[in-house]
């Protein structure tokens, strides 16, 4: 009966046709385009924003940044509550009540939307739900169940973001998972094959392992974290395994067996070229993110990308079409929603006729919001020794558990800095870099940002004040210690 219905309401024709206009025209609400819309509407330009969702927030609100970090956040609760035992707290954990979980889940991203949608309405942005799709320069087609909408638009910012890329021939399945899924399981799996060690990966390895799932976790080089320091890669895997996941190093997935039912094998190859299986309920492909540029209409524009589907853009985020912009994880760089944010600033301003500084993807933090939590900004020590702009480089690293709070948290971690002279001024040292593993490290790598991105002289950074006891002061024992004056390490 339903379906009969269903096909009725897709012969009738479309109820309304109408026509908009707009300086500045968006698609896609996540990070990227909100961003622009609202700062564009700052500026006093007329915005059209339109998403095929029924929600605005995209990726990030929806099913990435903010529903893991919900759960993280609460998951958390666990492993303080181990700690707090041996520290006379005696508290007892009686399971998880998944139920609330997922309501609290829930809860958090409506609470970040419906704000969302709140401001963008606050700033007069003419949202509009529909499948967006750009026929010519300044013309944009939107359809949805009940209607059709031409836009036009002097700009158009496209902010299409990225999708899970699945495994070659193995599609995503009910078991074969990607992170969007994942987030929606019912209950926590109790065992899972994590294939991919990036952030995504590492995140979910370490909510499922707290939660009490079994977690294997192929990573496909030597370490996790491959593309960061060896150390800290090195560091968060041996933290993870203390913990119980299974990290298994240098594996190659070669094919997934799955049922009927639940479950799967998982066979790979492992670093001696043996062929090797694990089982598990569930699999969690988490080996990148594709760019959602390959609607039809990509291509007919004539707009330049990269062999990955990337949008080539000049520095302000300007595609090879004049008037059509890029932002966010459809441009080649991080994938991250703070990179999105700033393009979408920059963006908005340079259609404004303002003259933006360009967004400089050297000094953007990446954070692992994991057990403990791993960060990072700048030049490792390997790629400033690379850099031909650089000498004198060298890295200073200290213990965190030789600072008062960390100590108290029971875990531990380190903090290294990268420190070296331009050759155009080889006599001024200057704080070229930071990773962090241990608790806090999403705080405190904003602070080396800020020395990172504007250039501090380390002798600068060194003598700034930390207020004692934090975590922070971490930073500036590293400081001290690079400017060969340490406190309270050697
Ligand atoms: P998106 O957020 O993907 O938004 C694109 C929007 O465009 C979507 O809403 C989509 O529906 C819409 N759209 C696409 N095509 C059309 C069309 N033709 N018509 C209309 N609408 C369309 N980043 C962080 O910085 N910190 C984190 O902690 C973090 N955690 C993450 C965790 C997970 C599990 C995942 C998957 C990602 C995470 N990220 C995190 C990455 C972050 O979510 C993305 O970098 C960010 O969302 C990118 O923003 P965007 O605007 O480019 O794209």
């Amino acid at each position: 009966m339903s379906d009969v219905k269903e096909d009725q309401q897709e012969q009738q024709p479309r109820e309304h046709s109408s026509a908009r206009h707009a300086d500045v025209a968006i698609i896609g609400a996540g990070p990227g385009g909100y961003s622009a819309a609202l700062r564009s509407s700052e500026l006093g330009k007329s915005v059209i924003l339109i998403e095929r969702d029924a929600v605005v927030g995209g990726t990030c609100l929806n099913r990435g940044c903010i529903p893991t970090k919900a759960l993280i956040t609460a998951v958390s609760a666990i492993g303080e509550a181990q700690h707090a035992q041996s520290l006379g707290i005696n508290l007892e954990l009686h399971g998880l009540d998944f139920g609330k979980l997922r309501e609290h889940r829930e809860h958090m991203v409506s609470t970040m939307t419906e704000g969302l949608s709140g401001l963008l309405k606050h700033r007069n942005i003419d949202v509009i739900q529909g499948e967006a799709s750009i026929e010519s320069v300044g013309t944009i087609h939107v359809t949805n169940e009940s209607d059709t909408v031409e836009v036009t638009a002097d700009d158009i910012i496209i902010a299409t973001g990225s999708r899970p890329r699945p495994l070659p021939n193995l599609p995503f399945s009910h078991v074969i998972l990607d992170s969007d899924h994942a987030l929606t399981l019912d209950t926590f799996p109790s065992s899972a094959v994590i294939i991919g060690s990036g952030a995504i990966g590492l995140e979910f390895a370490s909510l499922w392992n707290t939660a009490g799932c079994k977690v294997t976790l192929l990573a496909r080089k030597d370490r996790v974290l491959s593309q960061w320091s060896k150390r800290s890669g090195v560091m968060l895997g041996r933290e993870l395994k203390r913990q119980g996941v299974n990290v298994i190093t240098k594996a190659s997935c070669t094919g997934i067996d799955t049922g009927e039912n639940l479950g799967a094998t998982v066979h790979y190859t492992n670093g001696d070229g043996d062929n090797s299986s694990v089982e598990a309920d569930v699999v969690l492909v988490a080996i990148g993110r594709d760019a959602a540029t390959d609607a039809d209409w990509f291509a007919k524009l004539g707009i330049e990308t990269t062999d990955r589907g990337l949008i080539s853009t000049d520095d302000l985020g300007q595609s090879s079409v004049r008037h059509i912009w890029a932002v966010g994880d459809i441009t080649p760089g991080h994938q991250l929603a703070h990179r999105a944010f700033e393009q979408g600033i920059t963006v908005a301003e340079a259609i404004a006729g303002l003259q933006p500084r360009p967004v400089n993807n050297d000094t953007i933090p990446q954070i692992v919001f994991s057990t403990p939590e791993a960060a990072a900004v700048g030049l490792t020590l390997q790629a400033a020794q690379d850099n031909d702009n650089y000498e004198s480089v060298s890295e200073t690293t200290i213990p965190l558990m030789s600072n008062a709070r960390v100590l108290m948290t029971g875990q531990g971690g380190s903090l290294s800095v990268v420190t070296g002279c331009e050759r155009s001024e080889p006599d001024t040292q200057l704080v070229l870099g930071a990773q962090i593993i241990g608790p806090h490290a999403s705080e405190i790598i904003a602070e080396v940002e800020q020395l990172v991105g504007n250039h501090i002289a380390l002798s600068d950074a060194a003598r700034l004040i930390h207020p004692h006891p934090t975590f922070g002061e971490a930073l500036g024992e590293s400081l001290l210690k690079a400017d060969g004056r340490p406190l309270h390490v050697r």
